[in-house]
């Protein structure tokens, strides 16, 4: 059996007080978390006030993008080593805004994840297709696509230590959410081609969906055979909301 997990994707959201009262208002809420492992991904500079919050709890955290290098001269990237030092579980790498508004590429990507993998963080790769692609009828290409970048670069084992996020494009933040229906055919076919490498990879294999998910539709989505959890934008940034989510998963 998967644990689901529920991962919140504060994005470029929250102050000092915000993140407290939301980690205060979350942390009261965990005794009715029954199944869900939760996390929590902070922009980076709070990372340190988060780990405050949290340490000793049941909540983790994590970085949401990561650099592929060591250290050295990259201005205003983030390292492993650095996340690790703040105590993070998790990283975010891929997500569509980075790929959209920072021209990431597949390959990026894919070194991301071996960077965050190869320094024990628990790296979180998102794929999804855009709404043209999808009107295209090319959205299993696509997340074949990005999915095949990493496995190229660092073997089907790689997916063994990490996880992945289903993110349609077109709902993200947009209200707009995947039907069950039409997330599990994705997810079916993100462990399918998984499955064919590797089975027991596949088994393991926690593959969350992300966009627009909220209390009202979380049960529903996580309920399908292949959803293991979500990946929460908006409605992390709530805590009623966000353990809505959690207690439903
Ligand atoms: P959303 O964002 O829940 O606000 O749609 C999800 C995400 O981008 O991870």
């Amino acid at each position: 059996m998967r644990r689901p997990l529920v991962a919140g994707n504060w994005k470029m959201n929250g102050s000092l007080e915000s993140i407290k009262s939301l980690l205060d208002g979350v942390k009261a809420g965990m005794s009715d978390v029954k199944q869900a492992e939760v996390a929590v991904c902070a922009p980076a500079i709070y990372l340190p006030a988060v780990q405050q919050q949290l340490q000793g709890s049941d909540i983790a955290w994590g970085g949401q993008d990561v650099s592929a290098e060591a250290s050295g001269a990259y201005t205003g990237e983030i390292s492993t080593s650095m996340l690790k030092e703040f105590g993070c579980k998790y990283a975010i790498v891929g997500h569509s805004e980075r790929r959209a508004y920072h021209a990431e590429s597949d390959d990026t990507v894919a070194r991301k994840y071996a960077a965050a993998r190869a320094a024990g963080l628990i790296p979180i790769l998102c794929v999804g297709e855009t709404l043209e692609e999808r009107e295209k009828g090319i959205t299993e290409s696509v997340v074949a696509r990005q999915m095949d970048a990493l496995i190229n670069l660092e073997g089907v084992a790689a997916l063994a230590d990490g996880v992945i996020a289903y993110e349609p494009v077109w709902a993200i933040g947009t209200g707009m959410t995947a039907s069950p229906e039409q997330a599990q055919e994705v997810h079916a076919f993100i462990r399918g081609r998984v499955a064919a490498l590797d089975a027991g990879v596949a088994e393991g294999l926690r593959i969350l969906y992300g966009g627009s998910m909220k209390p009202g539709n979380a049960q529903e989505l996580i309920a399908k055979p292949d959803i293991d959890g979500g990946l929460i934008g908006g409605a992390a940034l709530d805590a009623g909301d966000f353990l809505g989510i959690c207690t439903a998963a």
